[in-house]
């Protein structure tokens, strides 16, 4: 009896005990995995020697558990050599201090692989004072610190990318109406100090151009009402007086209910570009000032070298007739002598006749250059020229051009100046009309012939057709500054490329100047 109860106690221990080894055995399980999923190693070690290498120390440090503990010059072998004083300087602090240290090192694995861990090291004395070991939990964050490189280069490509792009980007709390961030650029662009924090919204908009403030002002207010972005241009004024030109792309973040949520702004500073917009348009300007003065100066130099020749067989011709009516005047008449003065007058005026046409002949005569060119390039050419003028006469302008490289044998300037003053003389008629839209087409196509069609149709007020040909008769002009010699050039030229310059009648109004160039011969 006495025994069995002795036995009985036996088996109370030992069930109890085992209960407890169950519940460590499962603890340390749990605590297995815990170290799994969170890639943390425990490691335990004294002066000399590793104490514990729990399971996921092993492929943290790069060892086998097949092989037993590693030894503590194995495992200090596997920290990255340039960590490593930096590691052994770190214990020797907590030892000196008896407290734990956090310390954030490199693994360098045999085959080559870094690993970053985070560890926290802590030492235990016993009663005495004494050390017992040291207790290492290391966490894996290779990942963590991958992700966060990752994230720092790409914000610092961002912060390139908006100071080469001149981009600037805030956000603002759509509640509080204070700024949530403001990238550095904005900072730059705005000219505010980055080291004083983030500026009100008062600040920015106390930097908005006085004559744009308005306007954006009433742009945001419409936005916000009608819960959309806008995109806005508008400058911005410096303390020091610099005046920049910003374009603003706002976006508005409501809530289902309509609540403001964020506002997100990209502001680019585009002074530069507007700058150079403005050199551009100050450019063409020119050019096409300068087009119109050689236009001018080209019928200027004929008029004035027409007038002074003319003079000559003008005068002699004024005198010969008032001989021939003296020798009328006589009694009797002298017909012989005034029929001789007569014919002075007509060789007088055949004189005249021929000085037009030699100084007419002088331009044919100058032999066209031959050269190859694409003619929708020399067409864009002169519309360059002349843009400025047709915009500032409200005319608006199409092209229709051949598809592809259009190639046309000539004299590229001679030919340029034909269309200039085909397309002058549409926008100068056109600008003299009150009513209707005012309208401008060039238009290059295939002519009947196989070659090449050049057309300038204008709505301006079109040609009586009673007067259709006098329009490229030298001086004729119902232009009061006009000298009437552009159209009869124009076709001198055309008529030395071997083409044909005519004018028809537009629909519904308007005037139809169009010419032909011969085809390309291709062995030339
Ligand atoms: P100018 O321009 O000096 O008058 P032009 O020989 O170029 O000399 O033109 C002669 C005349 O032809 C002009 O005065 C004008 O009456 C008429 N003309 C030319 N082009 C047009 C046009 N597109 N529409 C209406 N009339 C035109």
């Amino acid at each position: 009896m006495r025994r069995r109860r002795v036995e009985a106690t036996r088996d109370v221990t030992s069930s109890a005990s085992k209960k407890t080894e169950d519940r460590l055995r499962r603890s340390e399980a749990y605590l297995a995995e815990a170290q799994r999923l969170t890639h943390t190693a425990t490691v335990a070690y004294n002066a000399t020697e590793i104490l514990y290498f729990s399971d996921e120390a092993f492929p943290m440090f790069g060892f086998d558990p097949l092989q037993g503990l590693p030894s503590r010059e194995a495992v200090w072998r596997r920290i990255h050599p340039d960590d490593v004083d930096t590691v052994n300087e770190k214990i020797e602090y907590a030892l000196r201090e008896k407290k734990s240290v956090q310390n954030e090192f490199r693994l360098k694995l045999p085959d080559g692989i870094v690993k970053h861990v985070d560890a926290d090291i802590l030492p235990v004395f016993s009663a005495t004072g004494e050390l017992v070991e040291i207790i290492a939990t290391a966490v894996d964050v290779t990942e963590r610190k991958r992700a966060e490189d990752t994230l720092r280069r790409g914000e610092a490509w961002l912060a390139q990318a908006q100071r080469l792009s001149h981009t600037g980007t805030w956000v603002l709390d759509g509640t509080t109406k204070r700024f949530l961030y403001w990238s550095d650029e904005s900072y730059r662009i705005w000219g505010f100090d980055p080291l004083q924090g983030l500026p009100s919204r008062d600040d920015m908009w106390g930097r908005i151009h006085p004559d744009d403030q308005e306007r954006l002002w009433k742009e945001v207010q419409d936005a916000l009402r009608e819960q959309r972005d806008f995109f806005e241009e508008f400058r911005i004024l410096l303390p020091d007086g610099t005046v920049k030109y910003l374009e603003a792309n706002t976006h508005h973040e409501f809530s289902p209910l309509g609540a403001l949520l964020e506002v997100v702004c990209t502001n680019v500073d585009v002074t530069e570009r507007k700058r150079a917009q403005d050199e551009r348009e100050q450019l063409r300007q020119l050019e096409a000032d300068l087009a119109h003065i050689n236009r001018v100066s080209t019928m200027g130099e004929l008029a004035a070298s027409l007038s002074h020749e003319i003079l000559h067989p003008i005068a002699t011709a004024r005198n010969n007739a008032r001989a021939g009516m003296r020798f009328l005047e006589m009694n009797p008449p002298n017909l012989d002598e005034a029929r001789e003065a007569l014919g002075c007058v007509v060789r007088d005026a055949d004189r005249a006749k021929d000085i037009v046409g030699r100084i007419r002949n002088q331009i044919k005569r100058t032999p066209p250059r031959k050269m190859r060119f694409g003619l929708n390039e020399a067409v864009n050419e002169v519309i360059v020229m002349v843009q400025s003028a047709i915009a500032k006469n409200g005319i608006s302008f199409s092209t229709r051009l051949m598809d592809g490289l259009v190639p046309v044998q000539g004299d590229r300037v001679q030919l340029q100046q034909v269309l200039v003053n085909l397309i002058l003389n549409a926008d100068e008629a056109m600008s003299s009309i009150e009513d209707g839209t005012r309208e401008l087409s060039i238009r290059t196509e295939q002519s009947q012939t196989g070659g090449i069609l050049v057309a300038v149709h204008d709505s301006g007020p079109g040609i009586d057709p009673v007067n259709l040909e006098r329009v490229f008769e030298p001086f004729y002009t119902t232009k009061t500054s006009g000298i009437g010699m552009g159209l009869s050039i124009c076709q001198t030229i055309i008529n030395g490329h071997g083409g044909r310059l005519w004018m028809s009648a537009n629909e519904p109004r308007g005037a139809i100047f169009q010419f032909t160039l011969p085809a390309v011969q291709e062995n030339s």
